[in-house]
């Protein structure tokens, strides 16, 4: 009988037919053990917007935590990192205690997506201050940091959602999307066109990995225009800004000396905050992410679309406490195969 059942199964070519019949918890799922770091540790910086000095510890945390933000200047007030609990996305992506708004922190992105490039999953991450220190304006000293910290393997699995249908959000002609993927991870496309001839249209593909992360995206900064700054300094806001920690753009030309890191790095930006803004869903993404002139606005709105459509998408694996009371969810569909 067993012979039997072997050829036939030789005749398929799907994998989920091998899992049902010899099940095994990571064999059908593609499934990752979570991480987090191995040590503390530290870093300050100024405030984009308050201008302010901020201390900031990164510290391991056992699986289950998820990012896990605390305000030591209030109380060690815990704010987690979750797309529902984003209350700003105009300057940077915000979020708050979901019943107190006045305990929030700012420009988290580009922490969020250092933290998810190098796949850390559960984080304790205290903060002295409204928002994190903007360092250069990019994620290399995140990525710096979290690297120099160490990977240290829990004993869950991560989180992992699976994209079944494409979920899309549209203002004006901007847009950003999810769709299935054969690929098993995230991957991202991403477009922006800017009238400013120095930036233009410029495109931009990856397949997320902590090696692509680190070398095609980490050292790209944020970019504003000159205009633009001006205002928001008459505002009383971007008090912390300068060369040092933007590409500032004025007419046709980049005013930093240094000018730029790469060609595209305007792009390569965007989608560095797209990967921190899509990491606030809790989870890791199986899918492809397509996005056009987008931004924290559109990416935050993505993922409360995705969440309402709960036909697109399913858990392969849960958070958990502990590998003991691991949640697989059976996995016997063809999308697998
Ligand atoms: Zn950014």
């Amino acid at each position: 009988m067993d012979g039997i059942r072997v050829k036939s199964l030789s005749k398929s070519t799907s994998t989920s037919h091998h899992s049902a019949i010899y099940p095994h918890p990571f064999q059908h799922t593609h499934v990752s053990p979570g991480y987090t770091i191995s040590t503390p540790i530290s870093c300050c910086g100024i405030g984009l917007h308050s201008g302010q000095y901020i201390h900031l510890k990164l510290l391991p945390a056992p699986a289950g935590t998820g990012i896990l933000f605390r305000r030591t200047d209030l109380n060690n007030a815990p704010i987690l990192a979750r797309y529902d609990h984003v209350i700003d996305t105009t300057l940077s992506t915000v979020i708050a205690c979901p019943n107190n708004p006045q305990i929030k922190i700012a420009t988290i992105e580009h922490l969020m997506s250092a933290l998810a490039g190098n796949q850390i999953d559960n984080i304790i991450i205290e903060c002295d201050g409204p928002e994190l220190p903007v360092l250069d304006g990019s994620a290399a000293k995140f990525d710096q940091l979290l690297q120099t910290a160490g990977r240290q393997t829990l004993l869950s699995i991560a989180s992992t959602i699976k994209i079944l249908e494409p979920v899309r959000v549209e203002y004006k002609d901007a847009f950003a999307e999810l769709r299935p993927s054969v690929y098993k991870g995230l991957s991202l496309s991403l477009s922006i066109d800017f009238p400013a001839s120095i930036i233009g249209q410029q495109q931009f593909s990856m397949q997320l990995t902590p090696q692509n992360f680190k070398k095609e995206l980490a050292n790209c900064r944020t970019f504003a225009f000159k205009d633009e700054i001006d205002s928001l300094h008459k505002m009383g806001l971007a008090k912390g800004g300068s060369l040092d920690n933007a590409i500032v753009v004025e007419n046709n030309s980049i005013l930093n000396p240094s000018g730029l890191r790469r060609r595209d790095e305007f792009v390569r930006h965007k989608m560095l905050d797209a990967i921190g803004d899509l990491s606030l869903v809790n989870s890791r993404i199986q899918g492809h992410f397509i996005g056009h002139k987008s931004g924290h606005t559109l990416n935050n709105m993505l993922l409360r679309k995705l969440m309402a459509k709960t036909e697109c998408w399913r858990y392969i694996s849960r958070k958990t406490k502990s590998f003991d009371s691991i949640t697989m969810i059976p996995n016997l569909q063809k999308q697998e195969a």
